[in-house]
């Protein structure tokens, strides 16, 4: 405990007013808070910046003996032990990157016992010295942060986390707390399982965050569209996801010369490189981060104003965790999802490609696939987003965009069925470009070349934008009646869905794009 002299009771209450200077618990923090007191295992589900690190952290500090915290990340052990630590108490975290003499210095506290709560890694945690030397001290709680790591299906599985199954027979009769903010039923039950404590308490707050926009747009020009919203959002920090690291670079580079502070931050920067821009994130600078998905766990910044990705993500459960990095302050944010069918069709080519087993393979098909349904879902976005968790939202949460703007749908049978036989017709090998020119009749040096402009299919669709074509053909590739073949972005038919499309046995309802994105003008490097 914090102070052997403290005057105050180590009562929860006492702890969170005197130590952390709050007047109340949040949500569900008291019931875990409690949870633990009484010494059962609980998974705490909360989204990011719910509140979850008090759930561990108050207990740990009212109960006798140290409390452990198992934890994925060296820098998110590191910022959480420096605020604790700025507060009174007395917290440290042991992990590889500790230089010889800090290891010395928390040895020796450890041995005398000067530590209350006790950053670690899992696989420190079981290195057999480690885990003999803690299984003899007194341990109030085990908290298991970012628990979702554990569970194959998740998006950010670390293999190390499935050795935590011993921790029973380590710690027995210590109660264990596992938090995470991915909350989807199925990796809800492997934590559950992983952990053996199939019986645990489960508290699930709602994942609903008023406060955030969610708006998801057909990519016409990428650029421009980033830029207009970025430049809607001068004050505070915005977040752009990438696809990949060189996208990053050519995005970040981009932006500077437009005048915005922009920096890349990706897996393949040096230590350094990765050190000094999150210090300047953190420092509360107004800038562009423009990351992979390796810019995540631990990022702490209030006032991330605005969200954007430039590619869509691998599941819902990532692209919740990414959106929600934005107005952890719960001031109103803007998070935004530019999105393409030749991107859903490639990312469905490359998981097809990819050498993965079987099982784990079907899983991420089934999380894009869901992506994808959520990307071009009419009704509301919050309640279909928060549909994937289990999670009902009674009513539309009326600013998402369509909640905003309604989506009215079309039959676009007719539609279909042109593009459908323009891509049968010219053999099965052309992209989305091309084959906008051929029913709108452009020609061009290809189809010159192949004498498309012969084909009974040419021109059969003057009477529409190129933007409007493009989103006939993202709609056909999110049904599943056009694939892509091959990695240069060729279309092809998907027989058992296009056929009865081609013979008029199906009719297609399609959605009416923002007039902007569909106006003959528009831009259309996408
Ligand atoms: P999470 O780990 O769930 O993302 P944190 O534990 O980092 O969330 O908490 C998010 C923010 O909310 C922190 O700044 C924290 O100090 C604040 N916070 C948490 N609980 C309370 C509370 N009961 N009263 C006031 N502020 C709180
Ligand atoms: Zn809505």
């Amino acid at each position: 405990p914090v102070d052997p002299q403290a005057s105050f009771p180590l009562t929860p209450e006492g702890v969170l007013a005197k130590v952390f200077g709050f007047s109340g618990f949040r949500g569900l923090q008291q019931d875990a808070v409690e949870t633990v007191m009484r010494g059962e295992d609980v998974l705490v589900l909360m989204p990011t910046g719910g509140g979850k690190s008090l759930c561990y952290q108050v207990p740990a500090l009212c109960r006798d003996g140290m409390g452990l915290v198992i934890s994925p990340l060296i820098a998110l052990m590191d910022d959480q032990v420096a605020g604790l630590r700025q507060l009174g108490v007395r917290a440290a975290a042991l992990h590889s990157g500790l230089e010889p003499d800090e290891r010395d210095e928390l040895q020796s506290d450890l041995r005398n016992g000067r530590i209350d709560i006790l950053y670690i890694s899992p696989e420190r945690l079981l290195q057999p010295a480690t885990a003999n030397f803690l299984s003899k001290r007194q341990i109030s709680l085990i908290a298991i942060d970012e628990a979702h790591c554990i569970s194959a299906w998740g998006h950010e599985f670390r293999p190390e986390y499935r050795a935590l199954a011993s921790l029973p027979e380590m710690f027995p009769g210590v109660p264990r707390i596992a938090l995470t903010a991915t909350a989807d039923p199925r990796t809800r039950n492997d934590i559950l399982n992983a952990l053996g404590m199939p019986e645990a308490r489960v508290l699930m707050a709602s994942f609903h965050r008023p406060n955030l926009i969610v708006e998801a747009r057909a990519k016409a020009s990428e650029s421009r569209q980033l830029l207009d919203t970025l430049q809607s959002h001068r004050e505070g920090a915005s977040i752009v996801y990438c696809g990949s690291r060189n996208k990053t670079e050519r995005v970040a580079t981009m932006l500077r010369d437009k005048g915005l502070t922009a920096l890349p931050f990706h897996a393949g920067l040096s230590a350094l490189e990765k050190r000094a821009t999150l210090m300047r994130f953190r420092s509360g600078e107004e800038m562009v981060i423009v990351a992979t998905i390796a810019f995540g766990m631990g990022i702490d910044r209030p006032d991330v104003r605005c969200v954007v990705h430039l590619d869509m993500p691998s599941s819902p459960e990532a692209y919740y965790q990414q959106i929600g990095r934005a107005g952890r302050d719960g001031e109103p944010s803007d998070t935004l999802l530019l999105y393409g069918g030749e991107d859903m069709a490639r990312a469905r080519y490359w998981l097809e490609q990819s050498s993965a087993p079987d099982h784990e393979k079907r899983v991420m098909q089934a999380r894009l696939e869901s992506m994808i349904a959520l990307t071009e879902t009419t009704g509301c976005r919050t309640q279909a987003l928060l549909a994937c968790f289990g999670e009902n939202l009674p009513q539309p949460c009326g600013h998402c965009d369509n909640c905003i703007n309604p989506v009215s749908t079309f039959d676009g049978t007719q539609a279909a069925q042109k593009v459908l036989s323009a891509i049968y017709r010219t053999g099965q090998r052309l992209g989305a470009v091309q084959l906008s020119n051929i029913l709108r009749g452009k020609t061009n040096e290809t189809i010159e070349r192949n004498a498309y402009q012969h084909l009974s299919v040419f021109g059969i669709g003057k009477e529409h934008s190129e933007q409007w074509w493009r989103a006939v053909i993202r709609q056909l590739i999110a049904r599943g009646a056009i694939r892509m073949h091959g990695e240069y972005g060729s279309l092809a038919l998907q027989s058992d869905i296009a056929r009865p499309i081609l013979r008029g046995e199906e009719r297609v309802a399609l959605r009416l794009e923002a007039k902007a994105a569909l106006s003959a003008s528009a831009g259309s490097n996408g």
